[in-house]
This record gives C-alpha cells, structure tokens and sequence, in this order.
C-alpha cells in the first residue's frame, strides 16, 4: 500500500510555514502513476501556495513493486551519515517485518541514498541484473582509471535507456555540478561470464564480501577503502 503522512516544512524561497503531505512509500503495483511522477521527478514535489515556488522535498521513502519482488529504501544522505543512516534502516525494517503476515517471505531491502541512486536501482532491478554484479563493473571501472574516474568526484550510474543486447552502458556524473559527462560501455557477454563466475560458491562469498550489504555501493567502498587506508590502519601486507 502506498502512504502518505502529513509533514510541517518550511518554503525555501519565502520561508513560510507549509503544512504538507508526503508519500511515505509508494507501491507501484497498485499505483503505476507514482512511479510515473518519481521518474519525472515530481514525486513529493510541493508549490508554496504564498509565493508559487516549487520544489521537491526528498525524505524517507519505501519504493515497493511487488510484482518484481523489489523493495528500496531511500534514505537522503550521504556515505559520511552510512552508520546512523544504517542504525535507522535497521530500525524501519524491523518495524515493516512485524506488520507482515508470517508466512510472508519479505525480499531483499535495498538501501540507497540519492534520488539517482534509486532511479538506478530501479532500472537495474527492472531489467533483472544482479546489482552486486553491475557495482563489481563499476569497481572494475574506477580502479583502472583511477586518474579520470575520482570516487569522490564522479558517480558512475548504469544507463538502461541505452543498454541493449549487446552492451551495458553506463554514463558519468560530475557530482560538483550533477552535470552528465561520458558513456561507457560494457560488453553484456562479460556480464554474462562475471554472472556465471560469480555463481560460484567460493566466488560468490567473495562478491557478498565486497558488497555486504545492504548499501551497495562501488563509489562509497572505495571510498571508504581511501579513508582507512588515509587512517593509518595499514591492512595485511601493507
Ligand atoms: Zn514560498
């Protein structure tokens, strides 16, 4: 079911009191159209009815399509906020697991932190790749082009409108300016064979071992990879 809450908050432009309401979660089996206007970017938008100006008000949210079996959780923030934001994901997931039925198998949450973030996922999910697999390409991706592809400065977000058959694409983000810079390709055969080598048991706990869940992030691990490594704390065979 989708839910909607109402919220006090405060116009950015005019700085009016605005008393609003905000989807919660959206289930976009029961209602396509909310899916429709988080795509358009007009999910939780508002009008201040003093000054005309619009904007979008980005909280918590559950995206739910349980046809896929799909569950994301969007919580705005950022890496630097992982721990709290983890504590809180915890928290809601126990709250969501004590109102469904017992018999009730509950999918894999994902968690995400920007509004491309869940777009992304979205698109990924949609057309059934495995989310471990395209962040373990992205790894790939930054670490052999280090120089050009900064963690902290470039985002790189899988791109479904252009992917076919063939290839993957995935396209850049400058994360200063939020501007699209570069395609990349990938070859959907060798996301085929990383798909079937990741099968493996021994090769899939390594790929959980990389990606543990449930933020999973190229970007944020090797960034996180940087700052334990800036700490001092030297790993084995430093
Ligand atoms: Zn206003």
């Amino acid at each position: 079911m989708s839910e909607q809450s109402h919220y006090s908050i405060v116009c950015p432009h005019c700085e009016a009191e605005l008393d609003v309401e905000l989807y919660d979660s959206i289930n976009v089996v029961e209602a396509p159209s909310l899916r429709d206007e988080l795509m358009q970017n007009q999910l939780n938008a508002v009008e201040c009815p003093h000054c005309g100006f619009r904007f979008r008000v980005d909280k918590q949210l559950l995206y739910h399509d349980p046809e896929r079996r799909v569950m994301i959780y969007w919580f705005p923030g950022n890496e630097q906020g992982y721990q709290q934001h983890r504590a809180e994901f915890l928290r809601s997931m126990e709250a969501i697991s004590t109102v469904l039925p017992d018999e009730f198998d509950p999918p894999t949450v994902h968690l995400v932190f920007t509004r491309s973030e869940l777009v992304e996922r979205i698109f990924m999910l949609e057309e059934e790749l495995s989310e471990r697999v395209i962040e373990y390409i992205k790894y790939m991706m930054y670490t052999r082009n280090l120089e050009k592809l900064d963690p902290r400065r470039v985002a790189i977000l899988f791109n479904a409108e252009d992917s076919n058959d063939r290839a993957l694409c995935f396209v850049t983000q400058d994360l200063e300016t939020m501007e699209l810079e570069g395609v990349l390709e990938y070859d959907r055969s060798a996301y085929e064979g990383l798909l079937e080598m990741f099968d493996q048991d021994d090769q899939r706990e390594q790929l959980l071992q990389l990606f543990p869940g449930p933020y999973v992030s190229a970007r944020a691990m090797l960034i996180q990879d940087e700052e334990r490594e800036a700490g001092g704390s030297a790993g084995p065979g430093a």
